[in-house]
């Protein structure tokens, strides 16, 4: 907090609608009042040792202020490029991703009344990035699961079930097929269930669970389901599919020396407009506006969380029954919810309701 009564955050704006979203959010948190001060950082990775990294700014920027809002940075296809978003996990020790799924009231999907938070393994498994050929035709990736790993976010997840009232927490695998990893994966879970008595624990298969959550979700309103990373990516989407889609589904990367809040979706090129991020796009057009085509209430209730996370309860509060009433009146909603309002009408009704 600075002298001036502000906190510090670091803003990530991010690349292909990330910009867009991310002025929403300034323009609401100003309008609210919220005492932040943003410090904005460029990401776009630089060489260095013949290696792409993130500029030395930008993990300053993180580490200093420990607390930082990102835009979805994306990760193109092919040989070479590193993933931004796990180069930032890593940096950051973010071992835990947290992704919880709430129903809008007033908002009509296939289920009122969906209520999951997912914790997902942050930084290995299916996405320890170690692949290699082993002879033409043939590659091998590896999963990589560690003690370490498994039992610090079974921690953060019994922490979490403790902390905001669940009663159970849910260790979902395919120990079945994978013995060992998963099976530690396991292991490390049962160990923590140990240390927190007044928590349930169980297990359960990630099919199974799949299939259970589409044809009912409500008894997984009562507790927190903790993963491996390949798993909590696929199945936080699906949950994100059950209250209305990605437009509005948050999630806080929890670190030990930063916490990350972004959205779960990525950069969604196909509705994004000219706003690219530098080196990637050789024809920046840096007037070039957004299409107004994106819904921002995902990378909202990310800072959301972020506001909670800093105990700024009350403008989170605030904000987000602005962002509820708007959605469920459904006069200024956008496009993937069924609307017809650009990304600044939505914005400005969300303004209104404050
Ligand atoms: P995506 O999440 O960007 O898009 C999937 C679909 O959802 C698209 O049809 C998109 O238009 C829609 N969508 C997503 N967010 C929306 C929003 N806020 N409002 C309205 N519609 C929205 O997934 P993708 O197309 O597979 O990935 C695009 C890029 O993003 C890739 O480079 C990927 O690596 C990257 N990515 C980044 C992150 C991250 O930064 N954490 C997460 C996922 C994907």
């Amino acid at each position: 907090k600075g002298s001036n009564g502000k906190y510090t955050v670091t803003l990530i704006p991010g690349d292909g609608i990330g910009p867009e979203i991310s002025q929403s959010v300034k323009d609401i948190y100003t309008a609210a009042g919220v005492p932040i001060q943003w410090e904005e950082v460029d990401v776009t990775p630089v060489l260095k040792g013949g290696k792409t990294v993130i500029p030395d700014p930008a993990i300053h920027s993180v580490r200093k202020n420990t607390v930082a809002l990102k835009g979805p940075l994306a990760t193109p296809i092919g040989k070479g490029h590193v993933s931004l978003n796990l180069t930032l996990r890593r940096t950051f020790n973010l071992f835990a991703n947290v992704r919880p799924c709430v129903s809008i009231k007033g908002f009509k999907t296939a289920y009122d009344d969906v209520n999951t938070v997912l914790i997902r393994e942050n930084t290995e498994g299916e996405y320890s990035g170690i692949e290699h050929e082993v002879v033409d035709g043939v590659v091998q990736s590896i999963k990589l699961i560690t003690w370490d790993a498994s039992e610090r976010v079974a921690r953060y997840a019994f922490h979490y079930a403790q902390t905001q009232g669940r009663s159970r927490v849910t260790a979902v695998h395919k120990a079945n097929i994978m013995k060992m990893s998963d099976g530690m994966f396991l292991s490390a879970c049962r160990e923590v269930a140990k240390e927190f008595p007044d928590i349930k624990y169980d297990e359960d298969l990630l099919d199974r669970v799949c299939l259970q959550i589409v044809q009912n979700p409500r008894p997984y309103s009562d507790r927190v389901m903790v993963m491996p990373n390949l798993y909590g990516d696929i199945l936080s989407d699906m949950c994100a599919g059950l209250i209305g889609g990605l437009g509005l589904t948050p999630s806080g990367n929890i670190g030990r020396d930063a916490s990350i809040f972004e959205a779960v979706h990525g950069s969604a090129p196909d509705i994004a407009g000219r706003f690219v991020r530098g080196t990637r796009c050789p024809k920046i057009d840096t007037s070039a506006t957004g299409k107004g085509l994106a819904n921002p209430t995902a990378l909202l209730l990310s800072s959301l969380m972020m506001l909670r996370h800093m105990g700024l309860n009350e403008h989170a509060m605030q904000i987000e029954k602005a962002t509820l009433t708007t959605i469920a009146e459904g006069k200024h909603i956008t496009g993937d919810l069924g609307g017809k309002a650009s990304t600044k009408e939505y914005t400005t009704a969300i303004i209104e309701k404050l």
